[in-house]
Order: structure tokens, then sequence, then C-alpha cells
């Protein structure tokens, strides 16, 4: 069997703060270690079930925070930023995966009970929908995955995560390590039972096929975004095809989800250009 693990540092145990996260803040070592603890716990879990051929992509911030000599023996790893589909970066290999993992994710932006809830990036993106629902990062991967046929077989993150998967996905095996206070604040569950859970669970839901969520992206996809500033909407709607819907919501469409998803980056890098270190 061959999995994909896409990994976020936001969802992960003992993380509550944005500072938490920073590479060269005081908190940060601390969470790389979390990280490398949850995601060592998921491939154990899957080497267990008989996953043979295991790919982890580093998804958080400049993507390079796991390293391959403190990651289990039998993982592979993609790290580094630029890739073609960011967060889910080889789910679209020739090699298919035959399912794939987000851990330590995290609920949308705009989501008050969600800790660290962003939606990509958090001082550009507001609000992101797909056909008028709002997504996170959750539902943009997930639909990426699916794309290419890739079902999703366990996420795992604060509750509010887990609330948001079941209302867009349905059925799908989630695992919840912490509970969400507030935005900045969580409730920790004690770290040796949620790494005992993690690889439990990833055992389970590797052999579970029944239990693999595909979530086949609509045709067409169209993608509304409000941005934090109408500079960034000023910046967007220069790309062709994309229009200015107000000051601060621009929208794109189109029957390929795969080309809706790579705008939306493109938007996240245009609008971030925008940033104002004085005014905002
Ligand atoms: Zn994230």
């Amino acid at each position: 069997m061959r999995a994909y693990i896409s990994v976020d540092l936001e969802g992960i145990n003992g993380v509550c703060h944005s500072s938490q996260t920073q590479p060269g803040e005081p908190g940060y070592e601390r969470s790389i270690k979390l990280m490398h603890q949850e995601t060592n716990a998921v491939i154990e879990g899957l080497v267990k079930a008989g996953c043979t051929d295991i790919l982890v992509n580093d998804s958080h911030w400049d993507m390079r925070n796991l390293r391959i000599e403190q990651l289990h023996p039998k993982a592979h790893l993609t790290s580094g930023w630029q890739k073609p589909f960011s967060m889910v970066s080889g789910v679209h290999a020739a090699e298919k995966p035959d399912f794939a993992c987000f851990i330590g994710y995290h609920a949308r932006s705009g989501c008050a009970t969600g800790v660290l809830s962003h939606t990509y990036r958090a001082q550009v993106f507001r609000d992101v929908r797909i056909n008028d629902v709002l997504v996170g990062e959750t539902g943009l991967n997930a639909y990426l995955a699916g794309a290419f046929g890739v079902p999703i077989a366990l996420i795992t993150g604060d509750d509010a995560l887990a609330k948001e998967c079941t209302e867009l996905m349905g059925e799908v095996s989630c695992v919840v390590v912490k509970q969400a206070v507030s935005r900045y604040s969580a409730c920790f569950k004690p770290q040796e039972e949620v790494l005992k859970h993690l690889e439990d669970c990833a055992r389970i839901a590797a052999i579970n096929k029944k239990g693999w969520n595909l979530l086949k992206p609509p045709a067409p996809a169209k993608l509304t975004i409000t941005l934090a500033d109408t500079s960034m909407a000023d910046a967007c709607e220069l790309i062709p095809n994309v229009k200015r819907l107000n000051d601060r919501d621009v929208e794109f469409e189109d029957q390929d989800y795969k080309v809706v998803f790579r705008v939306m980056l493109a938007l996240g890098a245009l609008g971030a250009s925008r940033k104002d270190p004085f005014f905002s």
C-alpha cells in the first residue's frame, strides 16, 4: 500500500499560538519536536497496517520544518517550497497513493473556535469559498486529492476541525488531539495517550478501505476569495478571468478544479505582495 501524508503544524497537540509556529521564535523548536512525534506515530500505524511506500509532505509555512533524520525510518520526505500543489504536492505523482492523511490540520479562517484558524494565507485570505461554501485548507486540499482520485483516510487536529470536516465531507476518520477553547487557546490531551491513539487510528484507517472518503470537486468549480485588504483585490483582478465582485471579493471559475486550486495559490502569492507593514 502507498500512503501520502500532508503535515501542518497549527493542529498539533501542545500548540496554540502563532508564535509557536514561526521559525526563529522561542516556542518553535518544541513545536517541531511535537510535529515529529505525531507524524511518526501515524507512520508507525501505517507501517503496521502494511504500507510499504510512505511519502510525507511538509505543509507548514516555508515547508522546511520536518527533518529527515528525525522522521520514521520508513518515510520519504518532500521538504521546501515552491512545489506544484503546495500542501498537497505529491498526491499528483504518477505512482498514485492509495490514500492521503492530513496531520496537524486546523479549522478554516473565520472559525472563532478553531485553534490558529486560517486558510492558506492568514494575512491575505479572509474567507475562501468553493461554489459559495466556506472552505478551509482541509476542504481545498481534499478536493485536490479527489481531483486526482486519491481518497482521504485520516485527518487530525482540534475538535473545530473535526466538525468542519464532517460538515463538508460527511463520514471521515478524524482524530481530535486537543480541544479548542478559542483561536489562541486549547485544552491539550495527555501526549502519550494522543500518540498511542494516533498510531491505532492510522493503522485502522489504512486497513478500513470502506472508511476512505473520496471528495470529488464540483465541475465547474467557482472560487470566491474575500481578501484582507482592497489593495490585494486590486492586484488579484489583474489576472485574466479573475473577476472583481466588490471592494474585497474576487472570483474565478473553471471546469477543472486543479486549475482553480493553482489560481488560488497564485492569488495568495500576489495578494501577499501587497502586504503593507505600516498600514494594516
Ligand atoms: Zn495551515
